[in-house]
């Protein structure tokens, strides 16, 4: 119903206020309302609410919503697909670190990841994404294969994809000084994120101080995963805050997991929070690889917490959260296909996104492109790109009760071709 190309208006579309700055509606109690939106040469040229100026040959949504193109702001492309070759034995933290480094020693030639990382970018495309961050592993020698693929592979999805990339190592690592000077140097080159996984070693601060001295002196932002544990005792986050707080860091900081802040008292969690804020840290959960990984039982018992981190405190004092796909069909998580309506879905189950819903929205789609500094992504605004999606689902509970398998995505004004790509293509990269 839509037309390939060209101009055309969208009557009784369903926008959401918090993705859809300045415009002036009447929205309902879930912050929707009926808007009409005129696209021409690949902008929105308008957006207003329903019937204030009809239009002929208007194509009616009848009240569908329509959200922006998604923002996907931390995901592991270069990991992505290897479950059927190396698979986590026992669903344990432990077991994914082991099979992935495994898998990755045994088979991670730039053939591997490129053909890999290409099938993910087709999934999230598919989708509806339209910018991704993935994590690159960079320990040596991955480091000298991947980031190269990564180059490669941002330069052929320019236009469909906006992709950007971060480092990823275990802060241990940058005990090794000429190492990390290598390493940064190369993000730095490849206009990357500089990224660590920290852990609570005893030269934490130290090596955070290294960290984030290389990003001043480079001028990149940072992206961390901490805190991937139900450990009380893993506060590397605070650790962060205070080491950006120090370093007087003006970049951009997002920082993963965060999953023991929800197990740590009350007070330390006020502590850390305060501090986050004045750091103007951003925070994404990961929900459906923290659902999988955290509280996994070897003893047959049952997964008692839900391992996200504390998103409505976070955002209730400003902090910016995000939600984010992190795995797909590797060790760290078995399923998922990078689109962000299922992460939206499970958010709002896992994390309690709803009653009310607020401007929760904004963790798929404002706040990430904001992260990620892409100018005019991740909200609806005339003058803006028309970039899309319109789903069946009427209302929250129609939205994320089905798949949405069936949603029109439309990019640069026009609807696209939703082909996921079959998953017997990795067939022979597969038999290891
Ligand atoms: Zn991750």
């Amino acid at each position: 119903m839509i037309p390939a190309s060209g101009a055309f208006t969208l009557s009784n579309a369903r926008l959401h206020q918090s993705l859809t700055p300045g415009l002036q509606a009447a929205f309902d109690s879930d912050g929707f309302a009926l808007t009409d939106i005129a696209v021409d040469g690949g902008k929105v040229a308008l957006i207003e609410a329903a019937g204030r100026k009809p239009v002929q040959d208007a194509i009616d949504l009848a009240g569908r919503i329509v959200l922006p193109a998604f923002v996907d702001c931390h995901t592991h492309i270069d990991k992505g697909h290897i479950w059927p070759r190396t698979p986590n034995p026992d669903g344990s933290f432990t077991g994914a670190l082991n099979a992935n480094g495994a898998d990755r020693r045994a088979y991670w030639s730039a053939e591997d990841v490129a053909r890999r990382m290409d099938f993910s970018l087709r999934c999230a495309y598919a989708h509806g994404t339209k910018a991704l961050r993935t994590h690159i592993d960079s320990e040596r020698p991955q480091d000298e294969i991947s980031w190269p693929v990564f180059i490669d592979m941002r330069e052929r999805w320019r236009g469909r994809i906006e992709l950007q990339g971060a480092c990823l190592f275990g802060i241990e690592a940058a005990r090794d000084k000429k190492w990390l000077a290598g390493l940064v140097k190369r993000v730095a080159a490849a206009g990357g994120v500089l990224g660590a996984v920290t852990y609570m070693v005893p030269d934490l601060e130290e090596l955070l101080d290294r960290v984030f001295a290389a990003a001043i002196e480079h001028g990149l932002d940072l992206d961390f995963h901490a805190d991937e544990t139900d450990d009380v005792s893993a506060i590397s986050l605070k650790k962060i805050a205070e080491a950006a707080l120090w370093n007087g860091f003006e970049g951009k900081i997002l920082v993963g997991h965060c999953c023991s802040l929800a197990r740590q008292p009350d007070l330390d969690v006020l502590d850390t929070l305060d501090k986050v804020a004045r750091a103007g840290i951003s925070v994404v959960s990961l929900p459906m690889c923290n659902l999988y990984l955290q509280d996994r039982r070897q003893d047959g018992t049952t997964p008692r917490w839900r391992g996200v981190t504390l998103l409505h405190e976070m955002k209730a004092r400003g902090i910016p959260v995000c939600v984010a796909s992190d795995n797909t069909r590797d060790p760290f998580y078995a399923y998922g296909d990078l689109d962000m309506l299922e992460v939206y879905r499970m958010a709002t189950r896992i994390l309690h996104f709803d009653h009310p819903v607020g401007d929760w929205p904004k963790t798929i789609a404002a706040t990430p492109a904001a992260v990620m500094r892409l100018d005019g992504a991740g909200v609806l605004a005339a003058g803006g790109p028309a970039d899309f999606i319109v789903f069946k689902g009427r209302n929250w509970t129609e939205l994320l009760s089905r798949p949405e398998s069936d949603r029109i995505v439309v990019r640069d004004g026009k609807v696209m071709p939703r082909d996921l790509p079959d998953y017997a293509e990795l067939d022979d990269l597969m038999v290891g």
